[in-house]
């Protein structure tokens, strides 16, 4: 047996988390240690659950590790552990010195595997909504690197007449842009070709700039654009225009943080980014059970009223405990809140409500309990719920009659958020903050200082679910701006769709 483990040098993909390979993904989920650099989307290290990550990449303050320090650390690695995953950006292959250390590796007796990963210089431009090669304008496409092994340019210069008819992708030039721009005119490009820079490709904040190669650069300094980014020339690049779908989406690059329960970033998060959101998920609270909530004799109740998805886990959390499970339910009729999530977790137990009020408010739930099972007098109602419910509805199933017993399972406290997710948070600089539920207010509010909430407040609008949440908002001195006719995600990302359009 080898004295070593296996080292897995994986394709992330240039940016966009989904963009990485089934296999990658799979490698990750299983890996001892992930060894990765900048680039690399955050997502990624996190999804290596129960991996030791290493960063060996650039950071603000020092450069990335020397390349030799990269390649000891890997065989290190792989002596200790038998999956060792080196996530690198893009293509491990296509500039990204994946070759030198397959090479070390290969010198150390190290086994290694390639995973190949969707590189920038593809992806990038399929983003920006040009095809690389397009019949009749590109047969070719060429990718060039603009720096050479000592740093300068002189390989481009070597290599930028090679077809030239076609389109050619230039990485790491935008540093360099008016030299790798010269370098191609003098290899016969004409100066009014179509060329295009990339910049954040397939991020959420990603920005093309296209014109011609003489324009480019006037363009990029007025735009500001900074690395990372792909030089793409050639006559496809124009296609930009009337293909570019990424950058196009309605809320593409609009910077929105969703506070949370830790345990339910989910739904609002993911239709968020499918409509081109940057998202920043902030835990802000955490939904604990209670010490010892009651046994339940379900049997005993006419109606159980599951009002939150927290109700439904926590409703079969107990019948699990003491050895049940949904038969328990069978002589209750049961109430289920009308917001997709809540519907999803009970159809997701098999159970398919009797009553299904519009809304949360106290007197469509009493219309739709009685028109599902008749007058509420003398009916047995059992509410799960957290240890502080602001619902009127107990009161109000109370003055028809119902006797009325809270079952109170769980609390919610804020989240053990260190100070570095607020820093996080403050340094992503959110132009939308989503409150999703009250007690989420409360918690973000004691989270942050008063400088930092006044820092947060000069760039961000506040969006919240529905009254309750906004009513929490105001009596944290949070002016919310955002509210959505209709208390439920869907109704509230048309209402930022809406505030986006209006600028
Ligand atoms: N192995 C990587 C390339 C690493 S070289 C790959 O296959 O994609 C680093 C260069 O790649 C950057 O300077 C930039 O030119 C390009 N690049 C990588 N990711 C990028 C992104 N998301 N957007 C634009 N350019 C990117």
């Amino acid at each position: 047996m080898s004295e070593f483990g296996k080292v897995y040098l994986v394709g992330a993909g240039p940016g966009d988390p989904g963009l990485i390979t089934v296999r990658g993904r799979a490698l990750l989920e299983c890996a001892d240690v992930v060894i990765y650099d900048a680039l690399i989307p955050p997502e990624l290290p996190r999804r290596a659950a129960r991996a030791e990550r290493i960063f060996v990449g650039k950071q603000a303050d020092r450069h990335s590790l020397p390349q030799e320090d990269i390649h000891r650390i890997l065989i290190e690695q792989a002596r200790r552990h038998a999956c060792v995953v080196r996530l690198k950006g893009g293509d491990p292959f296509v500039f990204g010195r994946g070759g030198e250390e397959a090479a070390a590796l290969a010198a150390a007796g190290v086994p290694f595997e390639v995973v190949p990963g969707v590189t920038a210089g593809v992806a990038g431009p399929a983003y920006a909504g040009i095809p690389v090669t397009q019949r009749g304008l590109a047969s070719s496409v060429t990718f060039l690197s603009a720096h050479g092994a000592s740093g300068d340019a002189a390989p481009l210069e070597d290599v930028a007449h090679t077809m030239l008819e076609g389109t050619q992708v230039v990485y790491m030039g935008v540093a360099g842009l008016p030299r790798v721009v010269e370098a191609l005119i003098r290899a016969g490009r004409a100066p009014d070709t179509p060329a295009a820079v990339i910049e954040w490709a397939t991020f959420a904040r990603q920005r093309t700039i296209a014109g011609t190669l003489e324009t480019l650069c006037a363009q990029c300094r007025r735009a500001g654009i900074e690395t990372p980014a792909l030089v793409v020339v050639g006559p496809a690049a124009a296609l930009h225009e009337r293909l570019r779908w990424f950058e196009k989406r309605p809320l593409h690059g609009l910077r929105v943080a969703v506070t949370h329960a830790e345990q339910h970033a989910g739904a609002l998060e993911a239709r968020l980014r499918d409509l081109g959101a940057d998202v920043f998920a902030f835990p802000a609270i955490r939904i604990e059970a209670v010490d010892a909530p009651p046994e339940v004799d379900l049997a005993a109740y006419d109606w159980v009223l599951l009002m939150s998805v927290n109700a439904v886990d926590m409703l079969f959390h107990l019948l699990a405990r003491s050895g049940r499970d949904a038969r328990a339910l069978a002589g209750a009729r049961l109430c289920v809140a009308g917001t997709p999530s809540v519907l999803e977790a009970v159809r997701g137990r098999y159970l398919e409500p009797d009553a299904v009020p519009a809304h949360f408010g106290a007197d469509a739930v009493v219309a739709a309990l009685e028109a599902a099972g008749g007058p509420l007098s003398g009916k047995r109602v059992l509410l799960p719920r957290a240890d502080v419910a602001r619902s009127a509805l107990p009161a109000a199933l109370r003055a028809r009659g119902a006797a009325v017993e809270d079952l109170v399972g769980w609390r919610k406290a804020p989240a053990e958020t260190s100070r570095d997710a607020v820093e996080a948070l403050l340094a992503f600089a959110p132009e939308v903050v989503v409150f999703t539920n009250a007690a989420a207010v409360g918690c973000f509010a004691s989270l942050l200082d008063a400088a930092q909430l006044a820092r947060l407040r000069g760039g961000a609008v506040f969006a919240s679910l529905g009254p309750v949440t906004t009513a929490a908002a105001r009596e944290q001195g949070l002016e919310i701006q955002i509210e959505p006719p209709r208390p439920d995600t869907a109704h509230l990302i048309e209402a930022v769709c809406a505030w986006r359009v209006r600028g």
